[in-house]
């Protein structure tokens, strides 16, 4: 089928591979009730996510494809918005998907992959996710059992859900081809969570602080924030090294910092 011009300012690069296509539309779970897709361009997946029989919603930033995805879903599960401003909690209350297990799929603009993933982790209803990265960004996520790739992304997403690769994916599975290499993230959102999703804006502020001057060493980038009597307290307490770097901090190590010193 013939799409519109790809606008490069939208991050518009449409999937192609039927393999890749029918990886990401895969359903995650039978408990799936209700099916969102961010970006979904002209409806390359819609084919797909219309068979798994539940309510499907779209949001695309771009009105030329109304025309093509017409053709997949009913008006009213069509919206278009940018995807960042929206009011997803709204929304949710207004579709009745306050108690529905959502799945979130998306060949996410790339441009805006972090806001928006941020975004939709504090989304509780949000149960599942199948969200495509610049493979770069991926391995930030999922950190790949690398040492010092420590950082606030990894953290939030890995707090709130289980997070596994479902499959990379070449550049030449995309029409037009994006510069990099992608690769698809699953996500299960946890039943339980170190850091409560109540706490999500002090925990964020937190690492940001944390996380400000990956390379510098620990008690150096705390200094910048906290009162050197209070760093030496919690280091003690926690038995973290002064010295360590935050990028090569456990996960385990984050989580105590972040109690001793909230
Ligand atoms: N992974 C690809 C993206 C593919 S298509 C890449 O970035 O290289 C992304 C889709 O998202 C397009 O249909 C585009 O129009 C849509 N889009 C871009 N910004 C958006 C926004 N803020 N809200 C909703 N949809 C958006």
């Amino acid at each position: 089928m013939k799409y519109p011009q790809a606008n490069k300012d939208l991050g518009q690069h449409f999937l192609k591979d039927q393999n890749v296509i029918n990886k990401i539309t895969e359903l995650p779970d039978e408990d799936v009730d209700v099916i969102l897709e961010i970006g979904p361009g002209p409806g390359v997946l819609s084919e797909n996510l219309t068979k798994l029989n539940r309510p499907y919603k779209v949001i695309e930033a771009d009105r030329r494809f109304h025309e093509y995805l017409i053709s997949h879903l009913p008006e009213e599960n069509i919206i278009f918005a940018d995807a960042l401003e929206f009011d997803l909690e709204e929304a949710f209350k207004i579709w009745g998907w306050e108690d529905k297990k959502i799945w979130l799929v998306s060949n996410l603009p790339y441009n805006i992959s972090a806001p928006l993933t941020i975004k939709f982790l504090q989304q509780r209803e949000i149960s599942y996710m199948s969200l495509m990265y610049q493979r770069e960004v991926a391995s930030k996520i999922l950190g790949d059992g690398k040492k010092n790739e420590q950082g606030s992304l990894l953290v939030l997403c890995q707090n709130f859900f289980d997070v596994e690769s479902l499959c990379k994916v070449a550049k030449g599975a995309f029409n037009p081809p994006p510069k990099v290499e992608s690769q698809v993230l699953s996500y299960y959102r946890k039943n339980e969570v170190e850091v409560a999703l109540e706490e999500f804006s002090e925990f964020e502020s937190f690492l940001r602080k944390l996380f400000s001057f990956k390379r510098k060493q620990l008690g150096t980038v705390l200094k910048n924030y906290f009162p050197k009597d209070k760093i030496d307290n919690v280091l003690n307490l926690t038995a973290i090294d002064v010295k360590i770097r935050a990028e090569a901090l456990s996960l385990e190590q984050v989580y105590r910092l972040y109690r001793n010193f909230k």
